[in-house]
């Protein structure tokens, strides 16, 4: 499968009056045509701020973007300007976030916001795009389309409102989608609902996307592989079945055990995982999570592990897959 989207050591500060949050430390994972790919973690693991970072929507300044690039299609987003970015925005990406009320303009209808994007981008004539989104709103589950164009954002409920702005997101039927934690703010029964959308649609229309969440039940239901972040760096990737069944780090293991899993029985105990992530103006010298690994030896606190392969398409930054470890642990 080609590569739509490649991330390569991406660095992006944020200047604060402390001085520098090093919020995005070297990050890199990629996404293929069609794929769906979680990127699963605590907040301010620096998840967010790579998604937005690929739709460029961080103002810089504050944020500095240091180092790396983003290739789309082979070309890199960090030097398009404004201009060329708002071409990709919702054109060739569309990104949905959590409270839709945010990001939905309570001023305009629900048609007004589809179409717009179909007259601008698409050069559809009025017809046409209320054609097309009545279509849309169909085809995201909004029933009396027609009747619902002509409303405003404070008369849907929330699910529906969730819909609607899957409906906007898609209409221009990006290549990817991006979409932050779009299902935390709905009830249990509503968030299954707009994950099983989701995944239908990405079937339907081809589509990839990147689900950010801090939930692996949301990454388990929608996402062909994974990306764990911590402390502003990837720490371990891989397929759902290799993070599920055989996770290679100690956060990885953590953030299984804390969080309630369909997969699981419900008697199970769920551990917490105890402390807190470490402050991004002084990140430490050696493993971020040292901390609070159950596992930590000397050598995590000196030295910041690299990667370790552990398959073809799982791999994970943690002194316990150095084969010296064990030689290390007892030194
Ligand atoms: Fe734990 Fe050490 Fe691995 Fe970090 S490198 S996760 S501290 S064992
Ligand atoms: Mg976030």
């Amino acid at each position: 499968m080609e590569r739509l989207l490649e991330v390569n050591d991406l660095q992006v500060s944020f200047q604060v009056r402390d001085g520098e949050v090093q919020a995005v430390r070297d990050v890199s994972f990629h996404v293929k045509k069609g794929e769906a790919v979680g990127i699963v973690g605590e907040s301010g693991c620096g998840k967010s701020v790579t998604a937005q970072s690929i739709m460029k929507l961080i103002p810089s300044p504050p944020a500095v973007f240091k180092g790396g690039e983003i290739l789309f299609n082979g070309q890199n987003l960090l030097r398009y300007s404004e201009k060329e970015m708002q071409k990709v925005r919702g054109k060739e990406i569309g990104m949905i976030f959590q409270d839709p009320m945010t990001s939905l303009n309570p001023t305009l209808t629900i048609g007004k916001q589809i179409t717009e994007s179909l007259i601008k981008h698409q050069g559809m004539s009025q017809k046409e795009a209320d054609l097309r989104a009545i279509e849309m709103l169909k085809l995201v589950g909004i029933p009396n389309p027609d009747k619902r164009l002509g409303q405003y954002p404070h008369e849907f409920s929330g699910g529906m409102r969730q819909r609607a702005m899957i409906a906007i997101a898609l209409a221009c039927n990006p290549s990817l989608l991006i979409a932050d934690e779009p299902t935390t703010a709905l009830d249990v029964t509503i968030q299954a609902q707009i994950l099983r959308l989701m995944k239908d649609l990405q079937q339907t229309l081809d589509t990839s996307i990147i689900m950010i969440t801090h939930d692996l039940g949301v990454v388990a239901e929608l996402c062909d592989r994974v990306v764990v972040m911590y402390a502003g760096k990837v720490v371990e990737e891989g397929t759902i079945e290799e993070i599920f069944t055989r996770p290679k780090h100690p956060y990885t293991r953590g953030l299984l055990r804390s969080v309630p899993r369909l997969d699981q029985p419900k008697d199970e105990d769920l551990i917490p995982i105890f402390g807190t992530p470490p402050d991004l103006i002084k990140p430490p010298v050696g493993c971020a999570f040292a901390d609070r690994c159950p596992e930590a030896m000397k050598v995590c606190k000196a030295i910041d592990p690299t990667f370790y392969e552990t398959s073809d398409t799982q791999k994970a930054r943690c002194w316990l897959l150095d084969p010296m470890a064990q030689e290390v642990k007892s030194s």
